[in-house]
């Protein structure tokens, strides 16, 4: 008989228990509850543990083999919170009891049972230190902890060997199915894995790229990686990563992106990859809104019957579609969810648990309100690769991730709503209100706050007990109040002061308390996390190896010190694969956006510029301003002085929708069908008689991941440095950073501002037969805090003023006609 290679299937006791034993509805009536009892609150653990005496293990780490058959192992394992080792008083025997501890906001008054999974996790590891230890007996305590005042509230349950080995057997028997498939699907992953060949001939330096993200997997590192437009970043990551994965260097991927766009693409590499027999599952993860059935998302069985019975009909719904398909796309989400009649999102979200990769934003893996619990809370760990799309984004998105605000308007707003429900809720709203109230006096219009506790009476000590009593407070109105139009705003105002509690929980050294008058003249508190990497890499650390890439991701340190923090990180800067002669850059140097040199002959200035300089070829160019005011005063100039029958204009507006955005795109693309992606566009030739100028904002819609290949885009005008108003808050970054020894100005302001340069200009020149000129209306660009910030690729530009631009960018151009004729 052939001898089959053994392998193994690891599960978590968290996992295993969550998607074995589910059941019932899906209610998000009473969804607070749930959530956070699911939540582990480290420091009330931490406080437990330590309070117990030395027959206290705490955090016992556990790892049960079973063997299916011949051919495989599922390997079950996790920590228990705690495992008490008493000696019997009467026997030699010893007494253990398996301590499960949950921390709640609710008043443990109404605790009246343990919930199931707890339960469930308990009772998994009592049978797995029983059987290796031989107990005829053993004990689960589960512990319930009111994070407001501290009080435990405990179940007892004591079991035979006899019953708990039966009730885990059960729990095997049901859990086997999901394994096997998972371990026969693997095999067959992996022999695909080998066969398949990189599905292009290597441009210029991707060979290099590829081992180099292959390298950072095999030794579990992380790699900063500039990838110029055209080096074609997502094939280069993502072959190698699933290698990798043929190689058990890791097991699952996650793609992660700040874009929809971005997600296509890695969706349409995958897809290649099949067609070379790469046999590969992927899910696609699209937000609740767009997921749901209905227009608006009322997940409780009343409103909902998908949500009526989802838990007792998704694995059914799950097994099927796993059987059947690799791409688990919505249209097949959607099929299936609606055979089984269960919710698409939820189902969605489980497909990934199957997937060898996830294609989603950032949110998922990085939010602590949105992440995968599956495979990112806490004591979950698994072999994940992350490949980590467009990442200068990831900056300032895990900021605001991690950072939490709260306004003073809302406490006294939700106070005046719950009134006729509920008075104590109504009593410690106010109480927050009054408190704020406190801190708004002493605040004439910006102040940062001692988070510590402090002397001089702005401490938010006070601020937290109060918090924390309401969170209780809420938790209990929403279990027991029906009324959507009341729940609804309390769950709002809940989530808030639950991110707000989590993150001052988290908070160290990163981060800045400050309290401010803001425009819309509400009064907020704000947690600020001046930087994110420690908590980025706490989430990464949950899986093996990273990449960072993105077309801009200069200087790299910065990014660096922002999202890994670690300097021995690798980094690769890919070469372009452009020919640099096809790009005409220019800076000007008579030029500026500067404040204090803003004036209407400025504006006329800069007007002039894009006169001159688009009247030299008949195209389509983008021109970015810093600002929309700033684009409404030049354009004007423009309109005034310059405009005739052969240009024409578009404008970016303030909060264009999805079909402006599309209308405005489509004025470049010439054609109706426009579509928008780096894969699939259309080689249509079209003859344009005017020149299109299309006013855009820095930074905005149109300055980051559009793709306008070809005669679409000539030219990109960039006016301005793209550096951030000065503001209260970025002046206390400014300040922080330079606390912590770094250039703040360059951090807080002239990084940021150059990513958004850099993002722009990368509209022009989109394949290797485009050409286009990028010109850059600031004389700053020629000063060295910028010229050391340019590009490789930049190093060959040509400085001009108001009376040289034209002819250069005649001549520029003249050249391109030339080598046109040449090849001809
Ligand atoms: S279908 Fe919509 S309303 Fe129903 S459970 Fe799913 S997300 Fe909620």
């Amino acid at each position: 008989m052939e001898q089959l290679e053994r392998g193994s299937i690891r599960i978590s006791v968290r996992n295993l228990v969550e998607f074995v034993l589910r059941s019932g509805n899906i209610d998000n009536r009473h969804r607070a509850a749930s959530d956070n009892s699911m939540q582990e609150g480290g420091r009330i653990h931490r406080m437990i543990q330590r309070r117990m005496g030395s027959e206290y293990h705490a955090e016992f780490f556990m790892r049960h083999t079973i063997a299916v058959g011949d051919t495989f192992d599922i390997i079950i394992e996790g920590r228990a919170d705690g495992v008490i080792i008493e000696q019997a008083a009467t026997e030699k025997d010893v007494i253990v009891t398996i301590d499960e501890i949950k921390s709640v906001y609710k008043d443990l008054e109404y605790i009246k049972e343990p919930v199931g999974v707890h339960l469930a996790q308990a009772k998994c590891y009592a049978y797995i230190y029983a059987e290796q230890n031989k107990l005829q007996e053993v004990r689960v305590r589960m512990t319930y902890c009111s994070i407001e005042t501290e009080e435990l509230k405990y179940f007892y349950e004591r079991y035979t060997y006899v019953e708990i080995q039966s009730w885990f057997q059960d729990l095997m028997n049901a859990y086997t199915k999901w394994a096997r498939f998972e371990f026969e699907w693997k095999k067959l992953r992996k022999k695909s894995i080998k066969e398949t060949a990189f599905p292009f001939p290597y441009r210029a330096g991707q060979k290099e790229l590829i081992s180099q993200v292959y390298r950072t997997i095999y030794h579990e590192k992380k790699i900063f990686i500039e990838a110029p437009t055209g080096v074609g970043k997502t094939i280069s990551t993502v072959f190698p990563a699933i290698k990798a994965v043929g190689e058990d260097r890791g097991d699952k991927i996650f793609y992660l992106t700040a874009k929809t766009i971005t997600r296509t693409v890695a969706k349409e590499c995958f897809a290649l990859l099949r067609k070379q027999g790469l046999r590969y599952k992927t899910v696609m993860l699209t937000a609740k809104e767009k997921t749901c059935i209905y227009d608006v998302a009322d997940c409780n069985p009343d409103a909902c019957p998908r949500a009526k019975g989802h838990y007792d009909r998704i694995n059914d719904a799950i097994y099927d579609l796993l059987m059947q398909e690799d791409v688990f796309e919505r249209d097949c989400i959607d099929e299936y969810a609606a055979k089984y009649e269960v919710c698409p999102f939820e189902m969605c979200l489980d497909m990934s648990l199957f997937s060898d990769a996830v294609i989603c934003d950032y949110n998922y893996v990085f939010d602590p309100n949105v992440y995968l619990r599956r495979f990112f809370a806490e004591g979950v760990q698994g072999n994940y690769l992350f490949l980590i799309d467009e990442a200068h984004n990831l900056v300032d998105r895990a900021m605001d991730m991690y950072s939490a605000i709260l306004f003073k308007e809302d406490f006294l707003e939700l106070k005046k709503q719950v009134k006729p429900y509920h008075k104590k809720l109504e009593k410690t709203l106010d109480s927050a209100n009054k408190f704020m109230l406190s801190i708004k006096r002493e605040c004439d219009v910006f102040r940062v706050l001692d988070v510590d506790g402090s002397a001089d009476g702005m401490s938010l000590s006070p601020f937290l007990v109060i918090l924390t009593r309401l969170m209780g407070q809420m938790e209990k109105f929403m279990e027991e109040e029906d009324r959507r139009e009341v729940r609804e705003p309390v769950f709002d105002l809940y989530l808030q002061v639950r991110h707000f509690l989590n993150m001052y929980d988290n908070i160290n050294d990163n981060y800045v308390a400050y309290c401010e008058h803001n425009d819309e003249g509400k009064f907020m508190i704000k947690l600020l996390c001046v930087n994110p990497a420690p908590n980025i890499t706490k989430c990464l650390d949950k899986g093996t190896s990273a990449a960072f890439f993105s077309a801009t991701l200069l200087p790299i340190p910065y990014y660096r010190n922002l999202l890994s923090g670690n300097d021995e990180d690798y980094a690769v800067y890919a070469q372009s694969v452009f020919d640099e002669k096809k790009r005409g850059l220019f800076v000007c140097n008579d030029v500026t956006s500067k404040y204090s040199r803003r004036s209407e002959m400025e504006y006329y200035h800069i007007a002039k510029y894009i006169h001159l300089i688009a009247k030299e070829k008949l195209g389509n160019y983008l021109i970015f301003f810093p600002s929309h005011a700033f684009l409404s005063q030049v354009l004007r100039a423009y309109e005034e002085y310059f405009m005739d029958d052969s240009m024409e204009y578009v404008v970016q507006k303030a909060g264009m929708r999805e079909e402006e955005r599309e209308q405005f795109l489509m004025r470049f693309e010439g054609n109706e069908d426009y579509e928008i992606s780096e894969v699939i566009h259309m080689d249509i030739e079209y003859e344009k008689e005017k020149t299109l100028l299309g006013f855009c904002v820095m930074g905005g819609i149109f300055s980051e991941g559009i793709d306008l290949q070809h005669d679409r885009l000539i030219g990109t005008i960039i006016v301005g440095t793209g550096i951030p108003m000065v503001c209260n808050e970025r002046e206390l970054l400014k300040d922080s950073y330079e606390e912590e020894g770094l250039p703040g100005y360059d951090y807080a302001y002239r990084y940021p501002g150059m990513n958004k340069v850099l993002q722009a200009a990368g509209r022009v020149i989109r394949t290797v037969e485009d050409m286009g000129i990028v010109v850059l209306l600031d004389d700053r660009f020629l000063t060295h805090p910028y010229q050391k910030m340019f590009p490789r690729e930049w190093q060959h530009f040509k400085t001009c003023n108001i009376t040289s631009i034209s002819n250069e960018v005649a001549e520029f151009w003249a050249l391109q006609e030339d080598d046109l004729s040449g090849q001809l």
